[in-house]
């Protein structure tokens, strides 16, 4: 690692086999199926090898399962931070009412202590969902940041198409207005800010997309140009990591634990980019995107970017815009 490089953070979202089937209208999710039991070791086997630390973003619901404590107890063990993730990692968390918000970072907290032995300082919201109400509840819990602003055009214009596409029941339960919503969410600030709130301020550490074209650069969608090249892939990645070198952007790179799985590991998954890959081809591009994200940058757990990033000052102010402000009609 080059330690004079300027920092930058890597964290990992721990959905599980249920979140993707729930967010495809899978039926199957209701027997919250698990991959973590084989996911988690290999993931921390990898950083092991690399001794390297990173911040899990860990769901509440799986830390409370008794066949999960072994494998969430090495994260901790292993000297990695645990996040919070929520604990049902709800499709609306966004516009469920403040008493529901409050419900799941709590529950998810003593969850997530319980299995892990760490209280989290860090927050990130499901499918990249955020709100007032739950930027105001991390606050006054005294949470250090929240990680889940994801500022790119790509996903919004990406689920609108899908939306269009899909079937008549779906399309009119999609949600009006979400492309708008979408694009707005897409002009956030890329680098570090600080969320203004009624009763103090709250760290934004944004999942970096690439400076000016606001693409995505995580993992997920690495594996999914790597389909068409390996090297498509790879200098994709380094383009953006030069960006963010000439831009003075630290970057948080995210990963998902289906990032170090393959279709030879779990069925079922193959409407997710990069799942009808196999798990070999898959690590060996970790491998190597690692290994230049360690060239360009000091790589830390989202915990030790954000002191980096607060002690280094300047951080501007941001008032939060969310639409829709509260709790819509008839949901939970
Ligand atoms: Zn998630």
């Amino acid at each position: 690692m080059n330690s004079t490089a300027p920092p930058a953070a890597l964290s990992l979202d721990l959905d599980n086999q249920w979140t993707y089937l729930r967010s495809h209208g899978r039926q199957a999710w209701k027997e919250y199926p698990s991959y973590l039991n084989l996911a988690v070791p290999r993931i921390l086997e990898f950083f092991r090898a690399r001794k390297m630390a990173i911040t899990f973003f860990i769901v509440g619901r799986d830390a409370d399962q008794d066949a999960h404590r072994e494998v969430l107890a090495q994260i901790a063990n292993d000297g990695h931070e645990a996040g919070n993730h929520t604990y049902g990692h709800e499709p609306d968390f966004n516009i469920l009412g403040p008493g529901r918000i409050a419900e799941e970072i709590a529950r998810a907290e003593i969850a997530i202590e319980r299995a892990t032995g760490q209280c989290p300082a860090g927050f990130r919201g499901p499918a990249y969902k955020l709100s007032q109400a739950a930027l105001e509840i991390l606050q006054k819990r005294g949470y250090r940041y929240d990680a889940t602003t994801f500022p790119t055009y790509l996903t919004p214009l990406a689920g609108a198409y899908q939306r269009f596409t899909s079937s008549p029941a779906a399309r009119d339960g999609a949600r009006r207005g979400s492309l708008f919503d979408g694009l707005r969410d897409g002009a956030r600030p890329l680098a570090p800010y600080r969320w203004e709130l009624a009763e103090g301020s709250l760290l934004e550490v944004p999942v970096t997309t690439m400076p000016v074209l606001r693409l995505p650069i995580h993992l997920t969608y690495l594996n999914f140009l790597a389909g068409f090249s390996t090297r498509l892939a790879r200098s994709y990645f380094l383009f953006a990591l030069r960006l963010c070198r000439a831009t003075g952007v630290g970057p948080s790179l995210l990963l998902h634990a289906t990032d170090f799985l393959g279709c030879d590991d779990v069925s079922g998954l193959g409407f997710l980019p990069g799942m009808k890959r196999q798990s070999v081809e898959k690590i060996e591009l970790l491998d190597k995107i690692i290994a230049d994200y360690r060239r360009f940058f000091t790589v830390l757990p989202l915990g030790q970017f954000a002191a980096a990033v607060e002690s280094a000052g300047g951080l501007p102010l941001v008032t939060p815009r969310f639409t829709p402000a509260g709790p819509r009609g008839g949901k939970p």
